[in-house]
């Protein structure tokens, strides 16, 4: 492993296990049992079967999931989903699909289902710059919504739901690419829950989509096959030649995740504490660092800047110089960003935690 590798804070595609990386790089080269490089084993062979089943399995140990929900792992990454959940559930309706719009990740969400049906944003934090969430006397909810839509955290603005929205009578829709399986969640509460593998749960290539088997039993929209949860689900996510590497090491991340880390509570105890450390030094930074979010912060993806931007870029570059990467903001907003995905090590944030204090302390003027 390279430092660069364990200083990693890129908000995505982000850092892997370490463990997992060791893995696939020996793996490129010889799965133990088929003898094949990983890049070269056939989709349609007993091995990846297995491999799906596996992953499959553990996506349901980890979520609690009962047998009225299929797991699905897609090509497209979370914005084929932005089209693909109101393609199935939106098209010909005639009561609006309710959305919320929080900041960077549902703006993009919106208007692909505006191109299938209507949708009512119940909430905007536009006017505030995206810097906080709704409270729940801030939104009212539907019961002739087909579903509701939002996203669990803000990849960009660095917020994040610590709560479960929408009425029990509609079915809930979530994005939570950027923190899934960072915790425990009352995930059979949603109807459909998609994620793409690659800011916390493996490389990109593949997305997890969590799916109540009542949701799509009565849809008949003429949709290609490809983008058709029914056919899909049918295919066992093996529809036409899926993304074998990606899946295999999502699949690795998965039994981490179960057997070195002990499942989402403990996950949960480690991401508390990384996301402590970093808020503490912003916090008692007497305003030289600034937190993005007035409230709802984020465990994931901590978003704050400095008083310049002359400042930032001299942050950046001596960051770099010490082995940390993947620090700049999200090109659409600027400033700086860590994020601290599931493996991204407390080791790690403490070391930034450290070069936080440091550098503050040296850019104070005499
Ligand atoms: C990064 C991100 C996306 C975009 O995902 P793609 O896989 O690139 O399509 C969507 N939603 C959230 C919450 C994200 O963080």
């Amino acid at each position: 492993m390279t430092l660069q590798n364990k200083l990693n804070f890129s908000g995505g595609p982000g850092a892997l296990p370490e463990k997992v990386l060791v893995q696939l790089s020996e793996e490129i080269i010889n799965v133990p049992g088929p003898g094949l490089s990983i890049l070269g084993i056939s989709h349609r062979s007993e091995w990846f079967a297995e491999v799906i089943a596996e992953l499959e399995n553990n996506i349901r140990t980890l979520m609690g999931l009962s047998d009225a929900y299929h797991v699905l792992l897609l090509q497209g990454g979370a914005t084929q989903q932005f089209s693909m959940v109101p393609m199935t559930l939106l098209r010909g309706q005639n009561s609006p699909a309710e959305y919320l719009h929080t900041g960077y990740w549902s703006g993009k969400a919106i208007p692909e289902a505006r191109l299938e049906g209507p949708v009512r944003v119940i909430w905007s934090g536009s006017e505030n710059n995206f810097n906080r969430l709704p409270s729940d006397d801030e939104l009212c909810f539907s019961p002739d919504a087909p579903y509701i839509h939002y996203i669990s955290n803000e990849t960009v603005e660095g917020l994040q739901f610590q709560r479960i929205l929408g009425r029990n009578d509609v079915p809930r829709i979530c994005d939570m690419s950027s923190d899934f399986l960072s915790k425990p969640c009352e995930f059979e509460r949603f109807s459909l829950i998609y994620a793409h593998a690659q800011k916390n749960i493996g490389p990109a290539g593949i997305t997890v989509i969590v799916i109540r088997n009542d949701l799509i039993e009565h849809t008949t929209g003429n949709l290609p096959g490809f983008l058709d949860y029914k056919t899909q689900i049918k295919a066992h996510s093996n529809f036409n030649t899926p993304p074998v590497f990606a899946i295999y090491a999502v699949l690795l991340v998965s039994r981490w995740l179960i057997n070195d880390i002990g499942g989402l509570e403990n996950m949960a105890a480690i991401n508390n504490r990384k996301a402590e450390l970093l808020y503490r030094v912003i916090d008692e930074s007497d305003g030289f660092y600034r937190g993005r979010a007035a409230a709802d912060r984020s465990l994931m993806n901590v978003v704050f800047k400095l008083s310049s931007a002359e400042l930032e870029a001299g942050f950046l570059s001596r960051a770099q110089a010490a082995g940390f990467s993947g620090l700049a903001g999200h090109r659409a907003i600027g400033g700086l960003r860590a994020s601290i995905y599931n493996a991204v090590t407390l080791e790690a944030v403490e070391e930034l935690a450290g070069f936080m204090d440091e550098f503050r302390r040296r850019s104070k003027p005499n």
